[in-house]
């Protein structure tokens, strides 16, 4: 995919009120993408996933994320995406792998804010070495979050953490008070019929 050549594509189309993929990417953005996907599996859960290295890296956040820095929200680790999977918002049907409603909760660019003793270092590195900082531009969420991952027994998980900037809001609850798609306004019910 050609970076910027989505301009026109994004331009003819109101991403509230059509159920296209917006494809996260702004006009001429050379920035990466992350989405945040609301997934009504068998456990309601949310799919985040940022862009590195022409994938999305992806975890399965249980709780959702948060906006306020005190809360530790548990990341599972998954498998990697495509990037065209930010588009997507439909209904896996049941029996298959991660069967149920997908509708895109958040998306958007980012820049990664990762440091090893004081020095940038890009996200792959970050991630091999179990800690990575980004800063959202989002629709929903906004500023920075922290993923670290920690051990529990033989399982790897991690934690999404958001950064205390002048983006956190501890009165926020973004994922009871904001429910519903940033592509087409639905909300699961919605988006399963
Ligand atoms: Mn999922």
């Amino acid at each position: 995919m050609t970076r910027g050549s989505l301009k026109d594509y994004q331009e003819k189309r109101d991403f509230r009120r059509t159920p296209e993929p917006a494809a996260g990417r702004g006009p001429g953005s050379q920035e990466p993408i992350f989405v945040i996907q609301k997934h009504a599996a068998r456990r309601l859960h949310y799919d985040f996933r940022l862009e590195v290295d022409g994938v999305l890296k992806s975890w399965a956040i249980p709780k959702g994320p948060s906006t306020d820095p005190q809360d530790k929200r548990l990341a599972v680790p998954t498998e990697d995406h495509p990037l065209e999977y930010a588009g997507f918002e439909g209904v896996i049907p049941a029996g298959e792998y991660g069967g149920g409603t997908v509708l895109v909760w958040d998306t958007g660019t980012y820049r990664n804010l990762t440091k090893k003793k004081g020095q940038a270092i890009p996200m792959d590195q970050g991630l091999a070495h179990g800690h990575v900082k980004v800063w959202l531009e989002g629709r929903k969420l906004k500023g920075g979050y922290a993923l670290t991952r920690f051990k529990t027994g033989k399982d790897e998980s991690w934690l999404l953490i958001k950064t205390d900037d002048a983006e956190a809001d501890p009165s926020r609850n973004p994922v009871a008070d904001d429910p519903g798609s940033v592509l087409s306004g639905r909300t699961i019910e919605e988006v399963s019929r």
